[in-house]
């Protein structure tokens, strides 16, 4: 039943939206209405891969919407063979779909691994493994792959078909295994979840289960793929592929795009009017995102990026080891980074927001840093300065009550 309330807006309420209202962004910095000038660690959640109004994402915006905005998917769209021949360039895929967003890459991932068995002769192997603590967006299927209770409380049962064991438990993930079981789905490191990682051994032992199975590998990389953990995609970090992977977030680095890549096999099902989509795959998105490719894929970039998250990583454990009494640990890979917190996470996001820094809070208590992969060094040293302020003032107020 709704409560009454003092809430005026005509929004719906679904977000519970710090008391900050942004008029302007440029790199790492975020101007609000009144006036004041906040350092951005969240970015748009790990969305602004080049930060705010990147002189090149911003022209080739411009020049597109002044060319073409819309034509459906029924015409060819040279933008989208474009991105999609890159993509499948510098990736294990062979075939993209793009849409426009997480939640409906996902939805096409899961589709496309359930397709795969039903032409195979395998309609009964649909369902897919997944783990606890995931988060796969918030469509009425991804929120039944995620498993989160919180999420699909009051919505109706739950999308058959996901199977859910721990994090990381290889001996459930064995014992899951079925005859109806389609393929693995699951985050190389899960961001909402609260930046937690497995081991490569156990994604290597994931690859090596689905291929004696002859299930699908799903990776969803929404949040961590487009150079986030320092390699284009995480998976690169384990030295394995995966069969179908879903990307979003950093790949339209603030435009609405997301992107399903899978295997030539993996993709047979998916023949001509099986799915669709009106927007994805539009040339404003396409031009945005051939633009992000432009600047990731420059040599060095992603070389770049582990340099300057070595540093940062190795700062963040340090301030853990200085306060103790607030900061449990650091974790995270290459600028996906997160600390788990002693105190309340909300609390340390609120008191770095004292300090001007925006960072975003997650899962297992952990507040998120997500700065552009483009952040240069002096911009982490200002971050460690505010941040370290903030963890100091916890860490006083932590003294004072013990
Ligand atoms: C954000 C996220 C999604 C959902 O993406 P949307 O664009 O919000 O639908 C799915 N999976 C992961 C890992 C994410 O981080």
């Amino acid at each position: 039943m709704a409560t009454a309330s003092k809430d005026t807006s005509p929004l719906y309420a679904t977000y519970a939206r710090a008391n900050l209202r942004v008029k302007r962004g440029e790199g790492v910095w975020l101007y609000t209405e009144d006036g004041r000038q906040f350092l951005d660690f969240s970015g748009g959640i790990a969305v602004n891969v080049l930060g705010h109004a990147h002189p090149h994402l911003v022209e080739a915006l411009k020049a597109q919407a002044e060319t073409l905005w819309h034509v459906s998917n029924i015409f060819q769209i040279p933008g989208q063979e474009r991105l999609a021949e890159r993509l499948t360039e510098a990736t294990f895929a062979d075939k993209v779909f793009f849409t426009n967003s997480g939640a409906e890459a996902l939805e096409c991932a899961i589709k496309t691994a359930r397709r795969y068995h039903y032409v195979n002769g395998r309609p009964e192997a649909f369902r897919l493994i997944t783990f606890e603590g995931a988060f796969h967006g918030r469509t009425l299927a991804t929120i039944a792959a995620g498993g989160q209770p919180k999420y699909l409380e009051g919505f109706g049962p739950k999308v058959e078909g996901f199977d859910q064991v721990p994090f990381g438990d290889l001996d459930a993930v064995r014992a899951a295994i079925t005859d109806a079981t389609a393929g693995i789905l699951i985050e190389p490191l899960q961001g909402e979840g609260g930046v937690r990682s497995t081991s490569p051994e156990f994604m290597r032992a994931l690859r090596k289960l689905c291929d004696e199975h002859g299930i699908l590998l799903v990776l969803d990389e929404v949040q961590t793929g487009v150079g986030r953990t320092g390699r284009l995609f995480a998976h690169e970090h384990f030295g394995i592929t995966p069969d179908i992977m879903a990307v979003a977030k950093g790949i339209g680095g603030g435009f609405p795009l997301g992107a399903c890549l899978a295997t030539e096999a993996a993709a047979a099902g998916m023949t001509a009017g099986t799915h669709g989509t009106t927007y994805g795959g539009n040339p404003l998105a396409m031009a945005v995102g051939n633009a992000v490719l432009d600047v990731v894929l420059a040599e060095g970039f992603l070389e770049g990026v582990r340099e300057i998250a070595l540093q940062f990583k190795q700062s963040l454990q340090s301030l853990a080891e200085r306060f103790p009494e607030v900061i449990e640990e650091a974790r995270g890979e290459g600028l996906l980074l997160g600390l788990k917190a002693r105190v309340p996470n909300t609390s340390l996001v609120a008191e770095m927001r004292e300090q001007s820094m925006l960072a975003a809070p997650a899962g297992d208590n952990v507040v998120r840093l997500l700065p552009p992969l483009n952040v240069t060094p002096d911009e982490v040293r200002e971050g460690m300065e505010r941040l370290e302020a903030a963890v100091a003032n916890l860490s006083g107020a932590a003294r004072k009550s013990a």
